[in-house]
């Protein structure tokens, strides 16, 4: 089975996951020239590696992306996936479900989106939400057409165990996982949404409502750790990225997805001697047509 690859920000995997020991901001003295210099080495390696792992077949990789709003999921999935061939790759973005989602379990509407195997699906937030927003808003449960039967005392439990579980079967069956917390500080997030009221370019993404959310921090980030700690494990890793400097965050997130694809041992598929027999006769016919 997938065995993640080491980085300082992959969240161990024995529960002890701790704030303290993930940074928000990283200076390293490198410049921004430089590490967007780097990005684009990285892009063009994963637009090499994702035709070999789109012809090779066996296994379908699934990146998750959580974060704070103003994080910057949007511009890291768009800077890391831009080299890439869009046929090979989705993007699905989760928002507040549906009467028709609420009317399943929590796991369904994710699971109809996953990707096939040779492709990238790439989940804008995912089934995490449910135990992120409505942690932090339990009533939100209410809405969710739960069974009498549910104990609600142990919710939160549960859907780590059934988060576990499904991840596991996941990969067992060829998905590879990761994870990506963008780490952003509070602070930073101030200062990105004074930006979006100031800047008239970026007044579209402002929200109220975020600021509101924002009142909640803390509770984010007890459910937050929570969330890592139950759910980080070998074959389905959580990466807990800086976010304060979005070149340094796209930058990661790259690394760890190439590094990622070139530890599986994906090849272009070889042809066997039989094949090759029939080929030889396709291209004698070819030729003397
Ligand atoms: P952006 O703001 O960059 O467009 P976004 O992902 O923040 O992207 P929004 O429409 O602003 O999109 O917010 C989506 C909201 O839906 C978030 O507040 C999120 O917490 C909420 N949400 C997602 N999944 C669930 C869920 N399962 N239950 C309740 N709320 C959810
Ligand atoms: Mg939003």
């Amino acid at each position: 089975m997938f065995e993640a690859i080491s980085s300082p920000y992959l969240v161990n995997f024995d529960g002890s996951f701790s704030h303290d020991t993930f940074p928000t901001l990283v200076e390293g003295g490198v410049k921004n020239k430089s590490l967007k210099k780097q990005l684009r080495q990285e892009v063009k390696h994963l637009h090499d590696l994702q035709r070999v792992f789109y012809a090779h077949d066996r296994h379908a990789l699934l990146l998750v992306f959580q974060a704070m709003d103003a994080a910057g999921k949007d511009s890291t999935i768009r800077a890391v996936m831009s080299g890439i061939n869009p046929a090979g790759c989705q993007v699905f973005s989760f928002k507040k479900p549906s009467s028709r989602e609420l009317d399943h379990d929590f796991l369904w509407r994710t699971t109809c989106s996953l990707p096939e195997r040779g492709r990238i699906g790439i989940f804008n937030r995912s089934y995490y939400e449910e135990v992120l927003v409505v942690r932090v808003h339990p009533e939100y449960l209410k809405y969710q057409q739960l069974p009498a039967s549910l104990d609600l005392n142990n919710v939160w439990e549960q859907r780590f165990e059934s988060i576990r579980d499904f991840e596991k079967h996941m990969s067992r069956n060829g998905t590879v996982i990761l994870k990506f917390w963008l780490n952003v500080s509070r602070e930073e997030q101030r200062k990105r949404f004074l930006s979006r009221l100031d800047e008239p370019e970026k007044n579209w993404k402002f929200s109220a409502n975020d600021v509101v959310e924002r009142g909640y921090w803390n509770d984010y980030m007890s459910a937050y750790a929570e969330a890592l700690k139950a759910t980080s494990r070998p074959w389905a890793p959580w990466y807990a990225i800086p976010a304060d400097n979005k070149p340094y965050m796209r930058l990661t997130v790259a690394r760890i997805i190439r590094e990622t694809l070139e530890s599986l041992a994906i090849e272009y598929p070889k042809i066997d001697a039989k094949e090759q027999a029939r080929f030889n006769e396709m291209r004698e016919l070819l030729v003397s047509e």
